[in-house]
């Protein structure tokens, strides 16, 4: 993807943000020149790109979706068990040109759970 001329630079985000079990692990970049923000799936040639606080997507300028994928918590006292509580995450995606994420996603450790903020 380009911005004003010029390749942008995805970069990962550190993983204390972004932990293991998360679908959207975005590739992020900002425009050296006009400073527009862009986000990217990993796997994904195209992604978004902000414009006031929504993202569009850079392939076919629509306005991004968010779907929910839910997170298994995995606390109980046998592996792979739980009392049914579930983490949330909110992935963006392009109803136009993206398939609608998979819920539910990777179920969650709860020993190696870290609480966000
Ligand atoms: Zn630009
Ligand atoms: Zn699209």
């Amino acid at each position: 993807m380009d911005c004003c001329g010029r390749p942008l630079e995805f970069k990962k985000l550190p993983e204390l943000l972004i932990p293991a079990w998360r679908s959207y692990k975005p590739r992020v970049a900002v425009c050296p020149v006009c400073k527009t923000y862009y986000e990217k799936k990993p796997y994904r040639k195209t992604g978004y790109k902000q414009q006031g606080n929504i993202l569009f997507c850079t392939f076919d300028g629509d306005g991004v979706e968010w779907a929910r994928v839910d997170h298994p918590i995995h606390n109980g006292s046998s592996p792979d068990s739980g009392d049914g509580q579930v983490e949330y995450e909110l992935v963006p995606y392009c109803a136009m040109c993206e398939n609608k994420p998979i819920s539910p996603g990777q179920p969650i450790d709860a020993k190696m759970w870290v609480d966000e903020l």
